[in-house]
C-alpha cells in the first residue's frame, strides 16, 4: 500500500499518543486501539496495514478509510535516493527525499558495539557556521515531527536488514539543521521516539547537539527535558568563536557559558562540548588552556572533531589535535577524538546533499551503494 503525502492530509507520525487517542475518540473508535496502532507504527515499523491481520476490525476499517483515496492521513515514508557506506560497512549514510522534494541526510553508525542513528532536524540551517556544508546552503525549512521520526524508522529498517539481532538504542541530533531552532517539533518527535509503547529509545541515549541557542538550552534545563546535551563551541574567546560561528553575535560566548552553567546546576548532568579543530583558527595550546579555564567547574566532556573539508570553506584540518587533547586532559577534562570511521561519513554536515543535487533518475532507482574509503582516526 502506498501512502501519498497530499495537501490537506496529516502524517500519522505527526500525532502524539494522546492526539491519536482523541482522533479515535472523535471517529467513534475506542481509545485503546491507539495503543495497537502506536505499536504497529513505532515498535514494528509497519507501513503496510493490509497485511496486519492481528489488528482489530474497527482499527483496520479506520485505517483503510483514513489512508485511502479520500482519507485524512498518510504515513511518512521518505524515499531513499542515495546511500554511501564506510569501507567496513558499519556506517551508512542515507539521503532521503521528503514529500516536497527536499533532501536530508540520516546516518546509521555502528561502532563500539552499539548502533546509533544520527538524524536531521531541518532542511538546511540558518546558523551559517562557516565550515559546515549545511550552513553554507542556508535555511530551507523546519522538519515536522513526522519527518524527524521517519528518519529513525528508516534507519531501524536498514539495521533490521543488516543485523536482525541488533537493536537501535541511541539517537543523536547531529545531522542537518539546528535542533533548538526547531524546538517544539524536535521535542514532540523525541517524546514519540522515547515512548516505551513503541520505539522506546531511552532518553539518556538521546543527545541533542546545539550550536548554542541559549533560550533553547535554558528551556531544556528549566522544563526538565530528560535528554543529553551537546554544545558546539569551537572558540575560546568571543573573537575566535565569532569567526567560525556567526550566530555568536546573537548569543555571545559569555552568555552561552552562563547558560551551560545553569544547565549543569539545574539538571546535574554533564555537557558534551564539540570542537571542530581548524588549523590556525582554534587549535593552539593557548586556546586549549583558555578553553580549560572557560569550562572550569562545568561537568564537561570535550569531543574533538577533525575538520571535514567543504566547498565553501578554505580552512584546513589541524595537526595540533593531540597536544590540544593533552592540555585538556591534564586540566582534568575527559577529551576524546570523534571516531572518523563513524562520524565522518556520519558528520551530517550536509555534504552528501551538497554533492548530490536532486536528480529525478535517482529517486526512481534503487539506492546506489558506493563504497567510501574513510580515513582512520589519528
Ligand atoms: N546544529 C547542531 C547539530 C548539527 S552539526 C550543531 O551545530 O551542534 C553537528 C556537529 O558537526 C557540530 O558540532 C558541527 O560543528 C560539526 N560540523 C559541521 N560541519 C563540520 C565539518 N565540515 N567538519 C567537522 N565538523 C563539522
Ligand atoms: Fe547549522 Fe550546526 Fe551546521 Fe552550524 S554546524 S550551520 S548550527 S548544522
Amino acid at each position: 500500500m502506498e501512502h501519498m503525502a497530499q495537501a490537506g492530509r496529516r502524517s500519522l507520525l505527526d500525532l502524539s499518543f494522546s492526539e491519536m487517542e482523541s482522533t479515535f475518540a472523535a471517529s467513534g473508535i475506542r481509545a485503546h486501539h491507539a495503543k495497537a496502532l502506536w505499536r504497529a507504527l513505532y515498535r514494528d515499523g509497519t507501513l503496510d496495514f493490509e497485511s496486519r491481520t492481528d489488528l482489530s476490525p474497527p482499527l483496520q476499517r479506520w485505517l483503510a478509510k483514513e489512508l485511502g483515496a479520500d482519507g485524512n492521513f498518510y504515513i511518512e515514508n521518505p524515499a531513499q535516493v542515495d546511500e554511501i557506506r564506510s569501507s567496513d560497512g558499519l556506517t551508512r549514510k542515507f539521503l532521503l527525499k521528503l514529500s516536497d522534494g527536499q533532501t536530508i541526510e540520516t546516518v546509521l553508525m555502528g561502532y563500539d558495539g552499539r548502533f546509533t542513528a544520527c538524524i536531521s532536524t531541518q532542511a538546511g540551517c540558518a546558523m551559517g557556521c562557516v565550515f559546515c556544508a549545511t550552513g553554507q546552503m542556508g535555511f530551507v525549512r523546519h522538519l515536522r515531527p513526522g519527518e524527524i521520526i521517519a528518519q529513525v524508522l528508516h534507519v531501524r529498517r536498514a539495521l533490521r536488514q543488516s543485523h536482525p539481532d541488533r537493536r537501535l538504542r541511541n539517537l543523536v541530533l547531529m545531522g542537518m539543521g539546528e535542533p533548538l531552532h526547531n524546538f517544539d517539533a524536535v521535542m514532540h518527535a523525541l517524546a514519540s521516539l522515547s515512548d516505551v509503547r513503541g520505539t522506546s529509545i531511552g532518553p539518556a541515549h538521546i543527545a541533542i547537539s546545539t550550536v548554542g541557542v541559549v533560550p533553547g538550552i535554558l528551556r531544556l534545563a528549566d522544563e526538565k527535558f530528560p535528554y543529553r546535551l551537546a554544545v558546539s563551541l569551537h572558540g575560546s574567546t568571543e573573537e575566535e568563536r565569532a569567526a567560525l560561528v556567526p550566530v555568536s553575535a546573537k548569543w555571545s560566548l559569555a552568555e552561552l557559558i552562563k547558560a551551560c552553567r545553569h544547565y549543569c546546576a539545574t539538571t546535574g548532568k554533564r555537557i558534551f562540548f564539540e570542537w571542530t579543530l581548524i588549523a590556525g583558527k582554534n587549535d593552539s595550546p593557548e586556546t586549549a588552556r583558555r578553553l580549560a579555564n572557560l569550562l572550569d567547574g562545568i561537568d564537561s566532556h570535550i569531543n574533538l572533531i577533525p575538520l571535514n573539508p567543504t566547498g565553501g570553506f578554505s580552512g584546513e584540518s589541524s595537526n595540533g589535535g593531540l597536544q590540544f587533547q593533552k592540555i585538556l586532559r591534564e586540566a582534568g577534562f575527559p577529551c576524546t577524538f570523534r571516531q572518523r570511521r563513524g562520524i565522518d561519513v556520519a558528520a551530517g554536515c550536509g555534504m552528501l546533499r551538497a554533492e548530490k543535487r536532486p536528480r529525478p533518475d535517482l529517486a526512481k532507482s534503487a539506492a546506489t551503494k558506493t563504497p567510501l574509503q574513510i580515513p582512520q582516526a589519528p
